[in-house]
């Protein structure tokens, strides 16, 4: 007979947000235990599968401020002021971020996820590892698990990620609304090595990008002096995964398209035909919570494509405001709080989906056409000399806490606004603009947007 425990805060799930989130409860004050189907990546280097390393902004530093960890983790951070897009002959263009001093932060996943962890131990969590949640019981709140070790909950979190096994078992449950769809594109990682004295082979103060239309390569700096570079590619057509699976292949794809890297990887061939590929999904489900105990959160509850550097910031966004709420509303065992707070923010887990997708097509298609250029340089001027009339969308969802529902409709309305723009005022051939008529068009449009004053 295998031994059953008691728990006071279960949390499925010792990746970033179960990690973050156990770290946050521990300072409440509550009993936390997490349980994490992997082994202990501090003791077993963890095999590749998710990215390598991520943008950390603005709502994901707020969180680890909040839990107290961030002194531990900005020394780690590179930052990344601007996109750096590289033309097929190799020519260089850039787009600011924001304001000069805005910018997103390169940071290692498994390296973030360490100090968490260390973090989370340190603060009183038990951690299991290895101990794979395979069921529960809702009604004996009770979760069963691959070792045969039973664990009894009062509240449980799912932190178990996009392919989260609580979430599977909602799924079962009366009215539970559940989506999941894959994107055509998958990705694959390429690493690039330092310089042999060590230093970065390109400028690792911005987030690098290929941009080819219907595909697209980045990189983003590590503090070795490498750089994760990531090709998203359909898996299937023309220009394709499937088109580059021997060494020819993909010698011939990488010298049509990024003949500009070919001196910084010796062994581009290879990566390109034989590093892993894998797959990118959307999962939208509500409710997030099942009655008074139990709350997805992170990937659990909102898996999205990574366009907008957003789904480990919307999961630390998650954690510290379910916290807030919580030590607003008398503490985490207030009746209510799971089902409202799950009412309250699962919209927001909807639009980052929305806005990520979106985002795909910018960052693949539009950083490399002129009338998106145009526009992103108008925006910038109007919002320049108005910055409490216009809030970019990209500053809105990354260096601004408002709910992502709020960016969405606001870049809705701007996306109505600058097609009008344009039409009326600009010549996209010689990247000019009326700028009096701009304005006055802006000025009117603007009416229509969100309050400045919601920016905090
Ligand atoms: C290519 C790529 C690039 C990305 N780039 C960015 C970026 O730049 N910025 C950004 O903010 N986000 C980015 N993301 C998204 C980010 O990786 C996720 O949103 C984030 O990892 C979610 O954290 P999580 O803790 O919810 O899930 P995960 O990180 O997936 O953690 C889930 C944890 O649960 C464990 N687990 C799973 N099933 C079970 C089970 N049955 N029992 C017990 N444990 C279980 C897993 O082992 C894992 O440790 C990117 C994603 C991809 C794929």
């Amino acid at each position: 007979m295998q031994p059953r425990h008691t728990a006071q805060v279960l949390i499925a799930g010792g990746g970033l947000v179960g990690s973050l989130l156990a770290v946050m409860l521990r300072r409440r004050g509550l009993q936390v235990t997490v349980l994490e189907r992997r082994p202990d990546m501090r003791k077993v280097p963890i095999p590749a599968g998710r990215s390598i390393n991520l943008a950390l902004s603005d709502r994901g530093i707020r969180a680890l401020k909040a839990a107290g960890v961030f002194e531990q983790v900005a020394p780690l951070l590179l930052p990344m002021y601007r996109r750096t897009m590289h033309d097929r002959q190799g020519r260089l263009s850039y787009q600011p971020y924001g304001r000069p001093d805005q910018c997103i932060n390169s940071v290692g996943r498994g390296t973030l996820n360490k100090i968490l962890l260390n973090q989370a131990e340190k603060a009183g969590a038990q951690i299991y590892f290895n101990c794979r949640v395979t069921g529960l019981d809702p009604a004996q709140k009770v979760i069963f698990t691959e070792t045969g070790e039973t664990f009894h909950y009062e509240k449980l979190l799912a932190c178990d990620g996009a392919f989260s096994a609580i979430r599977l078992y909602l799924i079962t449950t009366d009215r539970f609304n559940y989506s999941q769809s894959y994107l055509e594109h998958g990705y694959c990682e390429i690493h690039m090595p330092p310089n042999p004295d060590g230093s970065w082979r390109l400028a690792h103060d911005t987030l690098h990008i290929w941009p080819r239309k219907s595909f697209m390569l980045i990189a983003l700096p590590n503090p070795d002096g490498s750089f994760t570079c990531t090709l998203f590619l359909p898996f299937e057509g023309d220009i394709s995964f499937q088109k580059i699976s021997t060494l020819q292949e993909a010698e011939q794809f990488v010298k049509t398209w990024f003949p500009d890297i070919i001196p910084h990887i010796s062994d581009y061939a290879q990566q390109f035909a034989t590093n892993i590929r894998s797959s990118l999904m959307t999962v939208r489900c509500s409710p997030w919570n099942l009655g008074e105990d139990i709350l997805l959160l992170g990937d659990a509850a909102h898996a999205i494509v990574p366009f907008y550097g957003q789904g480990m910031n919307a999961g630390f966004e998650d954690v510290r405001l379910l916290c807030e709420w919580a030590d607003k509303q008398g503490g985490f065992f207030t009746k209510g709080l799971f089902p409202r707070f799950a009412q309250f923010r699962q919209p927001d887990g909807h639009a980052i989906a929305d806005l990520a997708l979106k985002n795909f097509v910018e960052m693949r298609d539009l950083t490399a056409d002129p009338a998106f250029l145009l526009r992103k340089q108008i925006e910038a001027w109007f919002s320049e000399k108005y910055p409490h009339l216009w809030i970019p969308q990209y500053t809105l969802v990354t260096f601004s806490h408002v709910p992502y529902r709020v960016a969405l409709e606001a870049g809705r309305i701007q996306d109505e606004i600058m097609e009008r723009v344009l039409r009326e005022t600009a010549d996209i051939a010689t990247g000019s603009w009326d700028h009096a008529r701009a304005e006055a068009l802006m000025l009117e449009g603007s009416k229509r947007l969100p309050a400045a004053d919601l920016v905090v």
